[in-house]
């Protein structure tokens, strides 16, 4: 066996979920909260009746280590963990928490998760499937994106329905609201970043009368790793942490426009209104000069305007 020196210094980000019940998430929470603690890893984790969801960072010893005692509790023993590049450093903090759901649709009640994962799901299919379906039944597949709709301003499947969501919490009502009921009797694939949303959305879908509901095994992130910018997958993925968007390969399109002038960008930026938490798609000269840097509201515009006109 034995460390090398560079394997010492070395450092990883995990990213994991897992639906499986737990009787007792708080339980759960305390012993991965002390795991983490021991490791010193910093991330954020959180447990519910339903699974785990998990992004943690810290030196590579310790994110093995993590990954074979979180694997000691049954229902996560086969649970797949994504390691990427990064490391304690990405993250301010460790937080653990037990909630009502690992994520947050506001429907922990209607979910229902057995051994096997989530129960009445959509049918999920690897990248290949995904390019077979289309090749098959044609423009008859919809594809349904599963983030909030600022994700898919800057990427997204070709052709696909954005639905209208700010946050996840928002999909039940759009859901319900009729504008998708031409879309029950068709093949949808859902999608989102790495899988989970769409594990919870999938099931939310079929409950509501969508019969042939599919999602991507893996996601956004799988798809892309298989194809880059060769299949049906246009421009950057939208990630959440410093970068903010990544791309598959150069030749990836630029889908965002800029919110002030409609140059071609795929950045988003903070409002200048320290108030207002909107991010916004700007280019990079609009970004720089406060006048513009601002989401787009009359407020937030004036505040530019004055943090220009006090300094000059
Ligand atoms: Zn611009
Ligand atoms: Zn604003």
């Amino acid at each position: 066996m034995g460390h090398t020196a560079t394997d010492l210094n070395e450092s990883r980000i995990l990213l994991y979920y897992c639906f499986t019940p737990i009787d007792d998430p708080t339980a759960v929470m305390l012993w991965q909260r002390a795991l983490c603690e021991q490791l010193e890893l910093k991330g954020r984790i959180i447990v519910s009746k339903h699974g785990i969801n998990g992004t943690v960072g810290g030196t590579l010893a310790s994110c093995k280590q993590y990954v074979r005692r979180t694997r000691e509790f049954p229902g996560f023993k086969d649970m797949e963990f994504k390691w990427s590049q990064g490391g304690a450093e990405d993250f301010p903090r460790l937080s653990v928490k037990a909630r009502e759901e690992i994520v947050s649709f506001g429907a922990p009640d209607e979910l229902k998760v057995g051994p096997e994962g989530v129960i009445g799901g959509g049918v999920h299919l690897k990248p290949e499937e995904v390019n077979k379906l289309v090749e098959e039944r044609g423009d008859d597949v919809v594809f349904f994106d599963g983030r909030n709709a600022m994700e898919a301003e800057i990427g997204r499947f070709k052709n696909a329905i954005v639905p209208d969501v700010q946050t996840t919490h928002d999909f039940i009502a759009e859901l319900e609201s009729g504008k998708y009921d031409h879309l029950k009797d068709k093949p949808i694939v859902s999608y989102c970043t790495g899988g989970i949303r769409c594990e919870v959305l999938s099931a939310l879908m079929k409950n509501r009368g969508f019969d042939e509901v599919y999602q991507i095994d893996g996601g956004i992130v799988r798809y892309g790793e298989k194809y880059g910018d060769k299949g049906l997958w246009e421009g950057s993925l939208y990630v959440f942490d410093r970068r903010m968007h990544m791309e598959f390969s150069e030749d990836a399109r630029v889908l965002g426009t800029c919110r002030e002038c409609g140059t071609g960008t795929n950045d988003f930026h903070n409002c200048v209104n320290e108030e207002c938490r909107k991010q916004t798609l700007l280019c990079e000269d609009c970004a720089a000069n406060p006048a513009t840097r601002h989401c787009g509201s009359e407020e937030c515009a004036a505040i530019g305007e004055r943090a220009v006109a006090a300094a000059q």
